[in-house]
């Protein structure tokens, strides 16, 4: 198959759908790889890395298009980008199309098979391509917690992991799923004093074995979030309640009981933020304060690591993307976790959940 990688366009994008490394992967199993010139750039990938790995460089996004039969990508296609898309095209990217109608009437329009990373499912009934930035996420979030807690960003003027003889910084980590983990693994390793509350009794004794006694674990009711959050330096909101809105579990009151100069990373913003005072920054200007607490609410924190973003998001879809490429459209018809993924084909939605957010037939 003839597969295509276009420039991101996206503003602050610096990811790419394919790195050198799985072009090789593409390469070696007989397809052939069109890559637009500077793709790579954002991860200091040259266009010389990729010839060497076997790809063909064009000029333009419009020449990607017009000569691929499967398009991959990182972000959901721009306006520009719809136009360019075919009925007899496979488009492999996140889409997030349940808020976008725009989006979604360009590719119905478009007609191509346009799958979504963010809906492909693994038999554990897990989201294998979304898995690897929560992964970034979580261990990103700590970094930015340490920067924030220092005394010129408005923070405690705290090191986290503290030296011998002075107490390190208590970090509590609100949702143990993969931010929450990533996060809480982090933590530890500086040598903070962790706790992880959850929801799910399940997901805490696999906390509690997994971590073999060196976090503490709760279960997460209004009472447990207030005291634990009264007494942090640092808390991470790493909840997610699957198709649903972030519940608010820190409210503006239970925040005037905080520490001043703590901080509190809200990882969750993506889905409204679980805590009543956030709202989402960039990272140009990442933090905010509120009540002399400060706020880190990055919607997108991979894309400040776009090197390593690349390359565990690469490690995630090339299986598929090789099935796709392999079989062609017959992949999604024969494995469910990719007809999982099929959010829009030959000008209908396919995705009973994202067409339904967007009031339209199924
Ligand atoms: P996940 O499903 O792996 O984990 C979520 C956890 O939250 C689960 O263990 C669940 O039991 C727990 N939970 C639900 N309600 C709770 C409550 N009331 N109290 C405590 N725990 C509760 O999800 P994830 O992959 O870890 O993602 C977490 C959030 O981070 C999501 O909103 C996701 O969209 C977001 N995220 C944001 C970024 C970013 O750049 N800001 C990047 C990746 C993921």
């Amino acid at each position: 198959m003839k597969v295509g990688v276009p420039r991101e366009i996206k503003t602050h994008e610096y990811r790419v759908g394919l790195t050198p490394g799985a072009v090789r992967e593409y390469v070696a199993a007989g397809h052939s790889v069109v890559v637009e010139t500077n793709a790579g750039a954002g991860i200091g990938a040259t266009d010389d890395s990729y010839r060497k790995a076997g790809a063909v460089i064009l000029n333009s996004a419009r020449e990607v298009f017009a000569s691929s039969q499967m398009i991959v990508k990182v972000k959901e296609p721009q306006a520009s980008e719809w136009s360019q898309l075919r009925e007899d095209q496979i488009l492999f990217t996140y889409l997030h199309l349940a808020p976008d109608p725009d989006q979604a009437k360009g590719l119905l329009d478009a007609g191509c098979a346009a799958i979504a990373y963010e809906t492909v499912t693994d038999a554990n009934g897990g989201l294998p391509l979304l898995a690897p930035m929560s992964e970034v996420a979580g261990r990103l979030a700590i970094e930015a917690a340490g920067a924030a807690l220092r005394r010129h960003a408005g923070g405690r003027g705290l090191l986290i992991g503290g030296v011998p003889g002075v107490q390190p910084a208590r970090i509590v980590v609100i949702g143990g799923g993969v931010v929450g983990t990533h996060a809480a693994r982090m933590a530890v390793g500086l040598g903070a004093e962790v706790t992880i509350l959850d929801r799910s009794i399940g997901r805490l004794r696999e906390l509690d074995e997994l971590f073999e006694g060196r976090v503490r674990t709760r279960f997460s009711t209004i009472d447990t979030v207030e005291e634990e959050a009264f007494a942090a330096d640092v808390v991470i909101g790493a909840v997610l309640v699957p198709g649903a809105s972030a519940p608010k579990l820190i409210s503006r009151s239970m925040l005037s009981s905080m520490r001043k100069g703590s901080v509190i990373v809200d990882v969750a913003i993506d889905q409204g933020g679980c805590f009543e005072t956030s709202h989402p920054t960039t990272h140009a200007d990442p933090t905010y304060e509120v009540g002399g607490v400060i706020h880190y609410c990055v919607a997108n924190m991979p894309g400040a690591v776009p090197l390593t973003s690349s390359q565990a998001l690469n490690n995630a879809t090339l299986p598929f993307g090789l099935a796709l490429a392999n079989k062609g459209f017959s992949a999604v018809l024969e494995n469910p976790h990719l007809r999982a993924g099929l959010n829009a084909y030959r000008g209908r939605l396919t995705c009973e959940p994202v067409a339904r957010s967007l009031d339209m037939p199924f």
